[in-house]
């Protein structure tokens, strides 16, 4: 079972992954949008463990649903909204229980995952979060690793793809031959979700 305590060491895992990451995102926003992606989430992720420590959320759900909460609210981009429902939907999900399981969680990340392509009108193959979002959640049923290895591959995959979405779309196909910057950064939300549930067993 997973506690209150896994949801926050996930977050600041994922956390450091942006603070470490977020030139690299930035770099990849530059080509196909508006060199902002890095600077985005830093702001937003840099919001979120000062609001966990602030409030202390005493279930998963909870951690979930306040960090989403703080990544719309402090996110410029359409990446604040789209992040933010996907953790806020999967911490609704998860409702108010102390502890989940690791098959809850899937679930509950499925049911976010859907909200994130209602509410942005994308699909896989359109390169966005999702081409990293859908395969890597679909694998959690294998493994942790296995998830964060097909979130890793979905986003290395949108390179030839073009974008149908978002403000790369503007660009027709000279969006191809890029990768999305959005479905790089799901891929460390997911590396760091593996990192905190099999620790030690890290691919990198
Ligand atoms: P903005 O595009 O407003 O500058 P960001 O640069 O922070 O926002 O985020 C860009 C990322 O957001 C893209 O790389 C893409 O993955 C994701 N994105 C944009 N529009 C959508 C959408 N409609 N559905 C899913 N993801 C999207
Ligand atoms: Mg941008």
């Amino acid at each position: 079972m997973r506690d209150t305590d896994f949801f926050r060491r996930w977050m600041a895992a994922t956390a450091a992954a942006v603070e470490r990451e977020a030139d690299q995102l930035t770099e990849l926003d530059s080509p196909i949008g508006d060199a902002d992606h890095g600077s985005n989430l830093l702001r937003g992720f840099r919001a979120v463990l000062p609001a966990l420590e602030a409030e202390d959320p005493a279930a998963p759900g909870e951690v979930l649903q306040l960090a989403g909460r703080t990544l719309i609210s402090t996110v410029g981009g359409a990446s604040g909204p789209l992040y933010g429902t996907l953790l806020r939907r999967t911490g609704k999900a998860l409702g108010e229980a102390a502890e989940v399981s690791d098959a809850e969680l899937r679930e509950a990340l499925d049911a976010g995952v859907t909200a994130v392509a209602q509410l942005g009108g994308a699909a896989p193959g359109d390169k966005t979060m999702l081409d990293a979002l859908v395969p890597g959640v679909a694998a959690l049923g294998t493994s942790y690793g296995a998830a964060a290895e097909a979130a890793e591959n979905g986003a290395l995959a949108t390179v030839p793809l073009l974008a149908r979405k978002g403000r790369a779309s503007y660009l027709g196909e000279r969006s191809i031959g890029h990768q999305d910057p959005g479905a790089t950064s799901s891929a460390l939300l997911i590396r760091a979700l593996a990192d905190v549930a099999e620790p030690g067993e890290g691919a990198r």
